[in-house]
């Protein structure tokens, strides 16, 4: 459901479209979930455990006070998904897992300020990795530069999904099918959804205003996933590594802005 609480929203193809104190909002929330990340790419190193991710990106998150969105999502136990290797999305922080050297590591997070949220998630490499999780992380990074480049007002949704499956597959990986980005705003899952794989020139047309999560998932192996007995943890079914680059943006009268970065 989307709440439009200014009063001053519009919408296109049932999309809301923010006005400029609604981006600031925005803006804000994006920035703490910036700063996780700058922390993060800190902190992760072989001999740190997930629970102490999560809980220093509890602790930023809170002392601006912001609420992390994912705590209590759907029961979710923790403030930000951590997923090692093979593990795509929704890996549930232990003090039993602890980063080795070689690890790579997505780290989802998000933040709600005053309403309004950021959603972003990076794969960070632990220590020194092989030269394929390397191709796979600047593959799936640079689907999402690539994928965020066509996020322009009249491109068409599929645009973004198209150009984000070329970039993946011409590297040799596969998007995954399963999970896809999404519109985000008063919550973390607004329509649209956006496909990570599809036609150019299909879709709903982009309108300034529309705030999405680009999040290209890519599997170094096949795209099917299965999920774990702990109801959460997403992995691939080949065992393949996997990796998972996004940010929140928004579609402006010019170039996208990026809500997640500093
Ligand atoms: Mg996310
Ligand atoms: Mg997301």
């Amino acid at each position: 459901m989307i709440l439009n609480l200014s009063g001053q929203s519009k919408k296109a193809s049932g999309i809301v479209l923010r006005d400029a104190r609604e981006l600031s909002l925005m803006r804000e929330a994006g920035r703490i979930v910036a700063k996780v990340h700058e922390a993060m790419r800190q902190a992760v190193r072989p001999g740190v455990s997930t629970a102490e991710l999560d809980a220093l990106a509890e602790d930023i998150i809170r002392s601006h006070d912001a609420i992390p969105t994912f705590l209590g999502y759907h029961g979710f136990p923790a403030s930000i998904c951590t997923s090692i290797n093979d593990e795509l999305v929704h890996g549930i922080p232990s003090p039993e897992r602890v980063l080795k050297e070689g690890d790579i590591i997505s780290i989802d997070v998000g933040a709600t300020y005053r309403g309004w949220v950021g959603d972003s998630a990076w794969t960070y490499p632990v220590g020194a990795i092989s030269q394929e999780a390397k191709a796979l992380l600047e593959a799936t990074e640079g689907a999402l530069w690539a994928g965020i480049a066509q996020a322009r007002a009249d491109h068409r949704l599929g645009d973004i999904s198209a150009t984000i499956q070329r970039h993946v597959e011409s590297r040799g990986f596969s998007v995954i099918r399963e999970y896809s980005g999404h519109g985000v705003g008063r919550q973390m899952h607004e329509p649209p959804k956006i496909l990570n794989y599809g036609q150019a020139g299909t879709g709903i047309r982009l309108r300034p205003g529309m705030t999405l999560a680009l999040e290209p998932m890519v599997a170094a192996g096949h795209w099917l996933t299965r999920v774990d007995a702990d109801g959460w943890t997403v992995r691939t079914q080949d065992g393949s590594l996997s990796a998972h680059f996004e940010h929140t943006i928004a579609v402006t009268d010019d170039a996208p802005v990026i809500l997640t970065a500093l």
